[in-house]
């Protein structure tokens, strides 16, 4: 049997990919390279906007009208919160509810029926262990990434991820280091993921936290370069901020801390616990300690009832705190949410929303560039992941048309120099040795 996988949405969702692939593959599937050479087509959805569920769909039709004899097995987020809608589909052969890959694999069974009788909805929290079996490698791409814990406990107005996902789950810590350790054979980099990893080790109940699992790792896993995933501001502990600036380039020094807004009565709509100025000050204060930042954020614009000083809010803290990236996106009402309701109830125009998305982009992309300026002529720890470029430490991916192609053929990791241009020129040697505080 060849499977064709295909994955929607977020890292945490690449990752579940990985591990079904692995669980198919040890009970004798290989993998499809195209949808064409296809008999099972396995489709990871996501549901993070109402266009993440109605690009799902289009994929399942575009499978069928492709490929009418392949069996189709729906499983992820999406598929938890619209089962039945997947169900109702022509050529769905079985919907998973979320990401267990033994239930995946139970479902690509040609004998298996449609799972719908223990989905989960909106009123249930979601109580799939994260776990099981490790994973090995990330077929796909150069680093790898690791869940450490899977659902969120917040309850953030707009997002359909947690009702999909469920309650906080972390992993063991020697789980994650286990599994780290074999995902290090084959990759330089390892992302820590996960839907709210800021929370990791809360319900383990034994005090482990983010900051003790990232020590533990640069402990117990030599040789890799590790990267946080996606953290909030609010949960960025002392401890961290010491590792991202001594650890040698080995936790990279990037930080992702989703802002959502910079208007206080917006983030209270959105459900958000913190202020804009608990953001600010925390941003400030992690900033001043890091020599070298790659700082990145989500930014929701047109939010339910936002307004033009709303608005100003957020681009002058913007324009204030050293992001070199934003992600921003312009509202769109997800269907179940309480900002769906918002929305009926003081819309933004689309057309306002966009404008603003574009004004925040613009500012940023201003900032972005000074940024690789200033780094230009710099030393930098550098992940190939392809023969012609790579990413630094901070977050900045960069052309190596300067850099040999031998030389880049046996060097997963190393220190280049920056020149002009985003270009490295000049081979440094192997990372720095960690530096423990
Ligand atoms: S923190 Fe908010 S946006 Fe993030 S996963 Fe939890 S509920 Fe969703």
């Amino acid at each position: 049997m060849r499977v064709f996988y295909h994955t929607f949405g977020c890292k945490a969702n690449q990752y579940d990919t990985e591990r079904m692939r692995q669980e198919l593959s040890a009970r004798g599937a290989d993998p499809a390279s195209s949808l064409e050479q296809a008999d099972l087509c396995v489709l990871n959805t996501c549901t993070v906007t109402n266009s993440a569920d109605a690009e799902a769909r289009r994929m399942v039709r575009r499978v069928r009208r492709l490929r009418p004899d392949a069996r189709i097995v729906v499983v992820g987020c999406s598929a938890a919160l619209h089962a039945a809608d997947y169900e109702a589909m022509d050529g769905v052969a079985a919907v998973v509810p979320g990401h267990d890959p033994v239930r995946v694999a139970e479902a690509a069974a040609p004998a298996s029926l449609v799972q719908l009788e223990d989905r989960r909805g909106l009123d249930r929290l979601d109580v799939e262990p994260v776990g099981g079996e490790l994973l090995r490698r990330r077929s796909a791409g150069t680093r790898g990434w690791l869940k450490i814990q899977d659902g969120c406990d917040r309850k953030c107005a707009f997002c359909a991820t947690r009702l999909a996902r469920g309650a906080s789950r972390s992993r063991p810590a020697e789980q994650v280091v286990a599994e780290a350790r074999l995902l290090a054979r084959h990759h330089p980099e390892i992302v820590l993921t996960g839907i709210h990893i800021g929370h990791y080790g809360r319900d383990l109940g034994d005090r482990t936290t983010l900051g003790g699992l990232v020590n533990l790792l640069l402990d117990e896993v030599p040789d890799v370069r590790l990267r946080l995933g996606s953290v909030e501001a609010t949960e960025i502990c002392d401890e961290i901020v010491g590792r991202l600036r001594d650890s040698g380039g080995r936790l990279a020094p990037h930080l992702h801390m989703p802002l959502q807004s910079g208007a206080d009565p917006v983030l209270r709509r959105m459900r958000r616990w913190h202020t804009r100025e608990q953001y600010r000050r925390r941003t400030l204060e992690i900033a001043e300690r890091m020599p070298v930042l790659g700082l990145g954020a989500d930014v929701i614009t047109g939010f339910p009832g936002e307004t033009e000083a709303d608005h100003r809010d957020t681009a002058d803290l913007v324009d204030e705190l050293p992001f070199t990236y934003l992600h921003v996106f312009p509202f769109s009402p997800r269907d179940d949410t309480v900002a769906a309701r918002l929305a009926l109830e003081m819309p933004v125009p689309e057309r306002v929303a966009g404008e603003r998305s574009r004004d925040l982009r613009e500012r940023v992309r201003e900032k972005a560039r000074a940024y690789e300026i200033e780094r230009s002529g710099g030393a930098a720890d550098v992940v190939i992941e392809r023969p012609d470029s790579g990413l630094t430490g901070d977050y900045l991916r960069v052309a190596l048309a300067e850099v040999s192609a031998d030389r880049v053929a046996h060097l997963a990791r190393g220190v280049l120099r920056m020149g002009a241009d985003g270009l490295y020129i000049e081979h440094l040697g192997r990372p720095a040795a960690p530096a423990r505080s």
